[in-house]
């Protein structure tokens, strides 16, 4: 590595998050020295995967080079971190080499367990099974949907771990049903929507017009049932109840889109930094490290108590920024975080729900209408609008 070792500012993780704060960081007029530490050569615009997976774009149109968007002036480690050593103020690297900062921030994002549910790495992408939750899979949605010629029973799934976008995995039930029902295979299939937990979504203003949703799309939906099992030669589901009762429920399926348990990354888990729930440990407003002064984290990897969103990072980074900025100058900065964070629930091709709400779950609406009304106005926004603003916009630090 022909990089130094030492440096003021040091990031992990290039994605939303990582690339967002770095953005900000480089908008001030004195900007400290920075390192992003990154190994994909790519990045992602994640958010895009509920449309391919529904068939309205190809997967290519969410993906770009990594080193489009490093901002200018910010030096690209291209390795991945494998342990941190906070109290030395020092991280090493996969490859054996050891970093040491000033100031760090976590933005590692979540990782995803595949291998909690028995059957699933295998049967990925295979005989009716498919995830949106990677690149390398969404594919396998839209394949899918698309050839459900004869109908049958497909099955849409939540885990009972926190995910990223928690109104996700119930999108791609809404568009695949859609799809069904203009395709002329609706009145031959059952659609099913298992979710781990109690309620349809966090928010009861959203909860209740989704669950509208739900009923006049005739969609099945049953709470308390965790996917734990595939059986891909009988092609049955395994849910494990969590009802006082528990037991478990084997159903089976023709189509079978599973949203896979999540967790923070295991190298996070094990280091210092991470709370008892393995997220790093941040305050909810500040964003700065409860135990090291010098450590911040925002996005997918941190424990703000908020759902889990690109749209959520959008607010945390200016804020993150300016606190790490204040620090940096020994002055103090009344920048916060209050939870904000959005989700754009498409209910089906040319409709969707906005969701933005806080910490406090209320309703935090950006437009002077009911956003819990079903809109054109707003998928279009979802499909056209946000990709724009987020190439152009919050990985530039600008929005
Ligand atoms: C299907 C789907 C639909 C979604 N829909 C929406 C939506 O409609 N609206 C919305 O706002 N959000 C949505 N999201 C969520 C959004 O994409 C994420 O919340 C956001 O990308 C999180 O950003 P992040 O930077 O925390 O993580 P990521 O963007 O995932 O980036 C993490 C980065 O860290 C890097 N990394 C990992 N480990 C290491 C390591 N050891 N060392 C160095 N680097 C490492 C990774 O390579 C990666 O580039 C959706 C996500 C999915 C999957």
């Amino acid at each position: 590595m022909t990089t130094q070792n030492h440096h003021q500012v040091l990031i992990v993780g290039g994605g939303s998050a990582g690339i967002t704060v770095a953005a900000h960081l480089m908008n001030v007029a004195r900007p400290p020295q920075i390192a992003i530490i990154e190994p994909s050569e790519k990045h992602y615009y994640q958010p895009l995967w509920t449309l391919v997976g529904g068939g309205v774009f190809p997967r290519e149109e969410s993906e770009r080079n990594e080193a489009d968007f490093i901002p200018a002036g910010v030096q690209w480690i291209k390795e991945r971190v494998a342990t941190f050593d906070p109290d030395q103020n020092a991280l090493t690297l996969q490859n054996g080499g050891r970093l040491t900062y000033d100031y760090l921030i976590v933005a590692a994002g979540i990782q995803i367990d595949w291998g909690k549910i028995k059957g699933l790495k295998e049967s990925l992408g295979k005989n009716g099974v498919c995830s949106n939750y990677s690149y390398d899979s969404v594919g396998s949605t839209w394949d899918n949907i698309r050839s459900f010629k004869q109908g049958g029973t497909a099955i849409f799934t939540q885990p009972s771990t926190p995910i990223k976008c928690g109104g996700a995995p119930q999108k791609i039930a809404y568009l695949a049903e859609d799809y069904f029902a203009k395709h002329g295979v609706r009145a031959n299939s059952k659609v099913v929507f298992m979710h781990a937990g109690a309620s349809i979504f966090a928010v009861k203003k959203y909860a209740d017009a989704l669950t509208q949703v739900a009923k006049r799309k005739q969609i099945d939906v049953r709470f308390q049932r965790e996917l734990v099992e595939i059986r891909p030669e009988s092609r049955e589901a395994v849910f494990k109840l969590g009802t006082p009762e528990g037991g478990e429920e084997v159903v089976k399926y023709d189509l079978l889109h599973v949203t896979p348990p999540m967790s923070a990354p295991d190298f996070i888990k094990t280091s210092k930094l991470a709370a008892s729930t393995g997220w790093v440990e941040v305050n909810k407003h500040t964003m700065q490290h409860t135990r090291y002064a010098n450590v911040y984290a925002l996005g997918d990897c941190s424990n703000l108590p908020t759902s889990k969103t690109g749209a959520a990072i959008r607010k945390q980074a200016p804020a993150l920024a300016a606190n790490l900025i204040a620090q940096l100058n020994g002055e103090t900065s009344s920048a916060s975080y209050d939870g904000y964070t959005s989700c754009p629930l498409v209910t089906g091709y040319g409709s969707l729900i906005m969701a933005e709400f806080d910490y406090d779950l209320k309703p935090k609406e950006t437009f002077p209408f009911d956003q819990s009304k079903e809109r054109y106005s707003m998928y279009a926004l979802k499909a056209y609008g946000l990709p724009q603003m987020y190439w152009n916009g919050m990985l530039r630090g600008r929005v």
